[in-house]
């Protein structure tokens, strides 16, 4: 690992940072899409874009939530609200999936997987995202 490399926050791979300040793309190890954002000349903060929306959807359903139980909001509006979430999480997911499937590399709580366990669990998380995407548009389509 040289200076200018960095590490992929998904994978722990090896990547070269690249000259340009602010690039988005996808890791050449692992598939996952990244967010590179060069600090100094030999650093650069790097962030997992699937990680990131993750986290971001967390604040949000929570939110949505606290306003249905405050009755801010109606059943229908926090239906759609669960909905929509279902299937952002499901887009989410099958793009993770599908990249894991593509490049035999996947990951759980414990750490990096490769190969077969790798493609197991992509195959599970895209199957898994499909049902959330087609739940998330059918809650969608009855509540709209
Ligand atoms: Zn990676």
């Amino acid at each position: 690992m040289t200076a200018s490399d960095c590490e992929c926050p998904f994978c722990k791979g090896v990547i070269e940072l690249r000259q340009k300040r602010l690039r988005l793309a996808e890791c050449s190890l692992c598939g996952r899409p990244l967010a590179f954002a060069r600090v100094t000349q030999n650093k650069a903060f790097v962030a997992s874009l699937l990680d990131l929306a993750k986290v971001a959807m967390l604040p949000l359903v929570g939110g949505v939530t606290a306003a249905f139980a405050l009755a801010y909001i109606d059943p229908q509006a926090y239906a759609g609200w669960i909905a929509g979430a279902l299937l952002a999480w499901g887009v989410i997911d099958v793009w993770d999936g599908t990249a894991g499937l593509r490049t035999h590399v996947d990951r759980d709580p414990r750490g990096v997987l490769m190969e077969a366990e790798a493609w197991w669990r992509s195959i599970a998380k895209t199957v898994f995202g499909v049902t959330s995407t087609l739940l998330g548009s059918a809650g969608l389509l009855v509540v709209g």
